[in-house]
């Protein structure tokens, strides 16, 4: 396993005091409908609204002086540009963001406030690569991918140390999936502190790449399609070097849910929890109220994320919109 316990461990003391520790509460509403306690994980309290900030702090803290003052880049749907560029700017290093068109106006608006220079290019996550790939052959940047990479992964896993403390007898966690950076990372320290608890992650079933890849056997391409959880969106890369196997050999299930359910925990997230989170952050939520998880004790849902539109938000809890093309409606 080319990420495991020793180096999440390594990660949390090296980002110690750059992130925060978030509260995992049980919620109420959750367990009286499961029958089981069910624990949320409030990461989208990190600071810049996402869990993506202990990636990019940890693989940024584990740069030479020669690599920071190069400055460093990436493409990103939003919250690892985010993450990478308050990170980046917290060690006064240059940080170069690239992203497709398809990413929301509040999460470009976001990473421009941080200071990060923005290049938006092309419709798609691999178009934005290409740009990444340019600058650091022209200009001698250094990449750090939002998943793809061994620091980012063992920052990601930090948040898996912190749920096996916080709740030491869960059985299960629910983990938002896309590039799998997050559930390479959680499932690696989960099942290092506790081999028998199950990993499961979470995808949206419009564009889910790595459970096409998964299926495959191998990573594949898929088209990529707008979503309510659009954090999710993107594929794996073709030439997936480290979470295509990390997610093969550690996750136990991977489960798929339609934009409505999508719709309806972000709704239950706000209406019962009273937490403001984005589709990406309340998946698990969804796959609990859709019954498409089977309940085998304590269990930890990632609330991953917090950055969506607030008037899409609003337009989602009074029930208005329930996909993503209503967006512009
Ligand atoms: C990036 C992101 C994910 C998915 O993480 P991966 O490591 O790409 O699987 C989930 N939720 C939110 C809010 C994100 O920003």
């Amino acid at each position: 396993m080319p990420v495991t316990l020793l180096h999440i461990r390594a990660a949390r003391e090296r980002i110690a005091g750059k992130v925060e520790r978030t509260p995992c509460v049980l919620s109420q509403s959750l367990s009286e409908r499961t029958g089981s306690p069910v624990h949320l994980k409030l990461e989208h309290h990190q600071t810049t609204g996402a869990f993506k900030l202990r990636g990019a702090s940890n693989a940024i803290a584990a740069l030479s002086a020669k690599e920071r003052s190069r400055g460093v880049v990436a493409a990103s749907t939003g919250n690892h540009g985010r993450a990478l560029a308050h990170a980046a700017r917290l060690e006064g290093i240059r940080a170069v963001i690239c992203m497709s068109r398809l990413v929301p106006e509040n999460k470009l608006d976001a990473i421009r406030r941080l200071g990060a220079d923005i290049h938006i290019v092309g419709n798609s996550q691999d178009d934005a690569q290409q740009e990444v790939d340019r600058l650091v052959a022209e200009e001698g940047l250094v990449m750090l991918p939002p998943f793809d990479h061994p620091g980012i992964i063992a920052g990601q896993g930090t948040l898996g140390l912190e749920i096996m403390e916080q709740v030491p007898d869960t059985a299960a966690v629910l983990v938002p999936l896309s590039g799998g950076g997050l559930a390479s990372g959680v499932a690696a320290a989960v099942k290092g502190v506790s081999p028998g608890t199950k990993v499961i992650g979470v995808s949206m079933a419009l564009g889910a790449a790595m459970k096409a890849s998964l299926d495959a056997g191998r990573p594949v391409q898929v088209e990529e399609l707008p979503t309510l959880a659009d954090s999710l969106g993107g594929g794996i890369g073709i030439d997936n070097r480290l979470t295509f196997a990390m997610c093969r050999d550690l996750l136990d299930d991977v489960v798929l849910l339609a934009e409505d359910e999508i719709a309806a925990g972000i709704r239950h997230a706000y209406e019962e929890e009273r937490e403001i989170v984005e589709g990406a952050g309340a998946v698990g939520i969804g796959a609990l109220l859709a019954g498409k998880v089977s309940m085998t004790g304590p269990t930890v849902l990632i609330l991953s994320g917090r950055n969506i539109d607030m008037a899409l938000h609003r337009r989602i809890v009074c029930g208005e919109a329930a996909t993503a093309t209503e967006r512009t409606a």
